[in-house]
């Protein structure tokens, strides 16, 4: 009893400590840092553009730490003297995503990009961080901020845009805060629209946000999820509720696709590194496995279940799908296609030996071997409803971090 008194009392002395922290070195709006980030396959430079006035700071007090260090890249801001963190986040990006195409082999990409943090009082660090070989990170630009420079706007970013609030449960640095924007973009834009950092910035700026929902007026185009960058997701679909949260899980929480692509023989994949990601693993040992505190008692690991028959009627789908597309037959069609396709997921993914269980089921990641999931199904899976546990659970962890 005692200690756990004890424990409680340091956690929450702790969070009065950061809070104070929060006060000596912060005022309460954010700081956008905006730089060019360009480069090829091989090489990448940044260069500093601007500090904006991002409005109210919307997230934590307390927790200024990212502990989870999810994300291709990282960031730090820190005092300069002592080096010492005062906030740090992971995050992904579009640059991230480009360097890994054909198109990086032979050209350059520039891409403008941003990190928010409260606005420093005084003189900062921020060093930027990016995924080694190893999963490790390494620091790529350290850029003294000083928030009197001539390129720091201190008056907050001038807003023509109509807002409305859809649901409100309490004060921003309370909750977690999503801003949605609607409409604007279709298909044929998309270059543009990648391109379009600043312009999505400021409009995201009209209230205090710490994540970004953009609505795309279009039927086919699938969506993306970046983590804590945005998410873009199709409106008339009768799939959009699902690619919402499905790519909302990667923007939110960098959850990790749990679909592979099925084939008929693999080839022996060299072995995986264990992925950032909280949902998925290439360590399916009971004693370490990321999510041991979660798995059901007495589920083998890995965990039996019946993949030849998941991956026989995938392959067919796949097939038939081509098709499809290639005879261009009605959007309505391929929807209902999509539609029987989960029915036939759900019900043999639900009709297992260890359905329902936390365990660890082999393909996830793109990966038919070596990678593994933590429940038979999950809306980073297939097109189920839900989040499987681990999912839940990594959910759990970043809205804390947003909340307390
Ligand atoms: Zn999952």
């Amino acid at each position: 009893m005692h200690r756990k008194y004890l424990l409680s009392l340091v956690v929450l002395l702790s969070s009065i400590i950061t809070s104070a922290q929060y006060e000596q070195y912060f005022t309460t709006a954010t700081m956008r840092l905006d730089y060019n980030h360009v480069g090829t396959a091989s090489e990448e430079h940044f260069a500093f553009d601007q500090m904006v006035n991002d409005g109210q700071w919307a997230g934590s007090k307390t927790v200024l730490i990212d502990e989870f260090r999810l994300g291709k890249y990282f960031f730090e801001v820190k005092e300069p003297e002592t080096q010492k963190v005062l906030y740090s986040r992971g995050y992904s990006s579009i640059y991230g995503e480009w360097e890994t195409t054909p198109d990086a082999k032979d050209n350059w990409g520039s891409f403008h990009e941003s990190v928010r943090f409260p606005w420093p009082k005084a003189e900062v660090d921020v060093t930027i961080y990016k995924r080694n070989r190893l999963n490790g990170f390494d620091p790529v630009w350290t850029y003294r901020v000083n928030p009197k420079h001539h390129r720091a706007f201190t008056a907050p970013v001038e807003q023509h845009y109509n807002t409305f609030d859809v649901v409100v449960n309490g004060t921003p640095e309370k909750q977690v805060d999503i801003v949605v924007l609607g409409e604007g973009y279709a298909k044929e834009d998309m270059d543009k629209f990648h391109k379009d950092n600043k312009t999505i910035r400021n409009a995201s700026a009209a209230v205090p946000y710490e994540f970004t929902a953009i609505l795309m007026n279009d039927s086919i185009y699938g969506g993306g999820g970046i983590y804590n960058l945005y998410i873009t997701a199709a409106v008339n679909n009768a799939f959009q509720e699902y690619l919402f949260v499905h790519e909302f899980g990667h923007h939110f929480a960098d959850l990790a696709d749990e679909y592979y692509t099925s084939a008929t023989a693999y080839e022996m994949d060299a072995e995986h590194l264990e992925p950032w990601e909280l949902n998925v693993t290439a360590n399916p040992d009971p004693e370490t496995i990321k999510w041991k505190d979660i798995v059901t008692p007495g589920t083998p690991i890995p965990t039996p279940w019946e993949k030849e028959k998941y991956d026989k009627h995938s392959i067919d789908v796949q097939k038939k799908r081509v098709e499809m597309r290639k005879a261009k037959v009605d959007e309505k069609v391929m929807e209902d296609f999509f539609l029987d396709k989960k029915a036939w997921d759900d019900k043999l993914l639900a009709n297992m030996k260890y359905s329902g269980q936390v365990g660890a089921f082999e393909g996830a990641q793109h990966k038919a071997t070596g990678m593994y999931r933590s429940a038979a199904n999950c809306i980073m899976f297939t097109r189920h409803d839900h989040f499987c546990p681990a999912c839940q659970r990594g959910i759990k962890l970043i809205i804390d971090q947003y909340t307390k």
